[in-house]
């Protein structure tokens, strides 16, 4: 199979179903390149939960502050 990113041609590939589309990645780096969404604020690419505010998804409350989401807050 064949890596959706790169290209690379791999044995045992990593296979994902996300939003109705199946891929095929030849390891997390790349599925996380193509599939993490990335932060509403800053741009980084959200890997883990994040926090998602207003249907947005930032990397940390910080970033969900700044764009207009003050009730959003790390938890200690
Ligand atoms: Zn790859
Ligand atoms: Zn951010």
């Amino acid at each position: 199979m064949r890596c959706d990113v790169c290209g690379n041609d791999y044995d045992k590939p990593l296979l994902v179903e996300y939003q109705g589309r199946d891929y095929s990645f030849d390891c997390f780096e790349c599925a996380i390149a193509k599939l993490a969404p990335s932060c509403g604020n800053c741009g980084i690419q959200v890997i883990g939960h994040g926090h998602e505010a207003g249907g947005d998804i930032y990397c940390c409350a910080h970033c969900a502050a700044q764009a207009g989401h003050p009730e959003m807050r790390d938890r200690i």
